[in-house]
């Protein structure tokens, strides 16, 4: 079952349009749909049923000043992921110079409703902060996708072989050619340089 996502209108001083607010949406979901894996969004236009409410809020009641907070509810019948609020600020202006990419930190934010919470690794998207206009953290690392197949994997299908070699190999350039998979490359990959996030 896809997780359901619905997104409020933006207000008009964030400068964004509908449309752009939905194609960013719709592109951060993708990132985190990792081929292998069981992680499916579905965005809807209607906030009855969502799983994911993305709505709007007054940057001095963000937590800490974010531009982006997400707030995750466990269900309370199988202790996954249940529901989730993301909080986006309200008040500023997305295009700004001093803004925050928006897909950005849409990524970033429903990776916290995936369960995943900050890595010490800076190159990552759900590194705990992001400069002014990098748009970087709009694509998942090769380790975070390692993670997501870990985590939500698709199949019992399993590279440890695979991983076991590319270990003997002890380089990844020699791993890299070893590997024509994307999946079992990037199972290797999570084997060699795995770090556990906190
Ligand atoms: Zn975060």
């Amino acid at each position: 079952m896809p997780a359901t996502v619905y997104i409020e209108e933006p207000p008009p001083l964030t400068n964004l349009s509908r449309a752009e607010v939905l194609d960013a949406l719709e592109k951060s979901t993708s990132e985190w749909e990792v081929i292998s894996s069981t992680v499916d969004f579905k965005i809807v236009d209607n906030q009855k049923n969502a799983d994911i409410l993305i709505s709007w809020t007054l940057s001095y009641h963000m937590p800490a000043y974010a531009w982006g907070y997400a707030t995750v509810w466990p269900s309370s019948v199988d202790k996954e992921i249940g529901s989730a609020l993301i909080e986006l600020r309200s008040d500023c202006d997305w295009k700004d110079a001093e803004a925050v990419d928006f897909q950005s930190t849409l990524t970033h934010e429903l990776g916290h409703t995936l369960g995943f919470s900050h890595s010490d690794y800076y190159d990552d998207t759900m590194y705990f902060s992001i400069e002014p206009s990098d748009t970087s953290k709009r694509s998942l690392t090769r380790r975070e996708r390692a993670l997501v197949r870990y985590m939500y994997p698709r199949s019992l299908f399993s590279c440890a072989g695979f991983a076991k070699v590319a270990l003997a190999c002890d380089d990844l350039e020699c791993a890299e050619i070893m590997f024509e998979s994307e999946q079992c490359y990037d199972d290797a990959i999570f084997e060699i340089l795995y770090a556990p996030l906190e």
